[in-house]
């Protein structure tokens, strides 16, 4: 497993002398790179295109309500405990007294969900969702328990899962899983105010059997659902953009932005980079580059020197994407309807709201994420124009929440679509359902160096979509520059040690 270096491996340990190398992209993967390689005594610079630093982190704050004011989360949000590296870097940067709980999907019993005829508070749906699940079985002669844990389960799936994908694994929580559920005691595992619902987290905890026997494709899902309404995620209290802020302050190296490389040339000896500034575009040559944009970005420009696999895998990984729109509002007014955290899964275009805490100053007013979209209903978000779009999602959230529609509650909108966003054309990579060889196979073909230019990002590691996916790539890079020997460019992979032999 990735493990952050150690300090005994720098400041002065590179090996074979300090090498001079170019990062491409200022999101969290090149900024971990730079800050690692710098800590082995290399010399280090970062391109990137945009005007700010941390890519697909990003916090939207509010104009007019300064730093200390509402803020939205319109990139990552949320941490899982477990995320190690992740959970690293923020002790190593000093952040760990800005940890706080995150709160989510369905963690609020007043949160809602759609049901047949409205919206249901989460604690009183259970009736509800568990006729609605019998009444697609071929049968219901299982126990209550059992049917009560095949609806929350598939609830879950259906607030995160883009709705294309969730018709398969509606189908995939058949009668093998409910058979094998059915022999279990889930007494223990009832959770909620009323002790209406089933503790997911715990129940799959307790019985990886069950959860390898599972269909594939809903196996491999299960980790992004059990991840993301899990109760030990975190959050950054002042904003998440506080974890790639605090590594560019610590990077010694420059860190030029608006500077967006348009074409990568690989040779023996060299990596040239076309750089556009402005109106003008240059040629950079460089000993070493590692490029951390994505994939999406990097099969628009123009290539040469790379062979054929590595092209193929760069022009066919799979991208997922994603619109965020957030509401600054005049007030919380969500927590006079009993909310005080969380979020709802709304449905439509509009799927997940989420409730950010309000703990600021009031008269500041409060943000709501009024939407969270990925798959086709994010697209459809992004192909509408500003003010359409705000409309839509007023729309459909007002059935929700009527006092959006109240005259001055909605102060301000922010929103990104990043399946529309240059630098990024997607949110990101997504492997579900995807066996774990094959899974790893493509993990290793998107890294795979091709002479002097090495890869980064969350495409390029074993927890693609999250932070912790971009940082465990990121530290490879840089392990692999640091052992790398430019007279073995070509038959690098040959001579070089593996990583548990370098970690050992
Ligand atoms: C909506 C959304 C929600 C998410 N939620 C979570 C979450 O809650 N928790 C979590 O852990 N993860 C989450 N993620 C995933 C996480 O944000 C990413 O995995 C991670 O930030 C990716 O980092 P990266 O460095 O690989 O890529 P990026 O952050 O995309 O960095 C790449 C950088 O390259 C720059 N660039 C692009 N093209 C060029 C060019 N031609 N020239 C120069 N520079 C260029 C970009 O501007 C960018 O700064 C979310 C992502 C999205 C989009």
């Amino acid at each position: 497993m990735t493990a952050p270096l150690q300090d005994s491996d720098g400041p002065d340990g590179a090996i074979g002398g300090p090498k001079k190398v170019t990062v491409i992209g200022a999101g969290i993967a090149g900024l971990v790179t730079a800050y690692e390689l710098e800590r082995l005594g290399h010399d280090v610079q970062i391109i990137e295109g945009s005007r700010e630093v941390g890519g697909r982190i990003h916090t939207h704050r509010f104009a007019g309500a300064g730093e200390a004011g509402p803020f939205a989360e319109l990139g990552a949000m949320r941490i899982p405990a477990g995320h190690r590296l992740t959970m690293h870097y923020i002790a190593e940067l000093g952040l760990q007294n800005q940890v706080r709980e995150f709160r989510t999907l369905f963690s609020d019993d007043a949160a809602y969900l759609p049901g047949p005829t409205g919206y249901l508070r989460v604690r009183e749906a259970h009736d509800t969702l568990v006729d609605d699940f019998a009444a697609g079985l071929p049968s219901a002669h299982y126990r209550q328990d059992t049917l009560l844990f095949g609806a929350w389960l598939d609830a879950s799936i259906r607030a995160i899962a883009p709705r294309q994908f969730y018709d398969g694994l509606h189908n995939d929580i058949g009668v093998e899983l409910l058979d094998l559920v059915d022999h279990i005691d889930l007494t223990p595992y009832r959770c909620g105010t009323a002790h209406n619902r089933i503790d997911l987290h715990a129940f799959f905890a307790d019985h990886p059997r069950i959860r390898s026997s599972c269909p594939l494709r809903l196996e491999r899902f299960l980790d992004d659902v059990l991840d993301e309404t899990s109760s030990s995620i975190v959050r950054l209290r002042d904003g998440m953009d506080a974890l790639p802020r605090r590594l560019a302050a610590r990077i010694r190296g420059r860190i030029s932005l608006g500077r967006e490389v348009v074409g990568i040339d690989v040779r023996d000896d060299a990596v040239d980079l076309r750089i556009r500034q402005g109106a003008t575009t240059v040629t950079r040559t460089c000993d070493y580059v590692v490029c951390t944009i994505p994939f999406t970005v990097l099969r628009r420009m123009r290539l040469t020197g790379f062979d054929q696999d590595k092209l193929d895998i760069v022009h066919q990984t799979k991208y997922w994407p994603a619109t965020k729109i957030a509401f600054h509002c005049r007030e919380a007014f969500w927590e006079k309807d009993g909310i005080s955290g969380g979020a709802s899964f709304t449905g439509g275009h509009v799927r997940q709201t989420y409730y950010p805490p309000a703990d600021g100053d009031p008269a500041l007013g409060a943000v709501l994420l009024a939407s969270y979209s990925i798959g086709p209903d994010a697209d459809a978000l992004a192909r509408l124009g500003e003010a359409e779009r705000n409309a839509l999602v007023t729309r459909e959230l007002s059935v929700m929440h009527p006092e959006l529609r109240r005259p001055g509650m909605v102060l301000g909108v922010a929103g990104r679509a990043w399946g529309a966003r240059r630098w990024s054309w997607g949110a990101a990579t997504v492997r579900w359902g995807q066996e774990a060889a094959l899974r790893e196979a493509e993990r290793r073909e998107a890294a795979r160096p091709q002479r002097g230019l090495f890869f980064a990002g969350e495409h390029c590691s074993s927890k693609p979509a999250w932070i912790e996916g971009a940082i465990e790539s990121a530290i490879d890079a840089a392990h692999e520059i640091e052992w790398y020997e430019p007279r073995a460019r070509g038959v690098f992979a040959a001579a070089r040690p593996s990583r548990s032999e370098r970690s050992a």
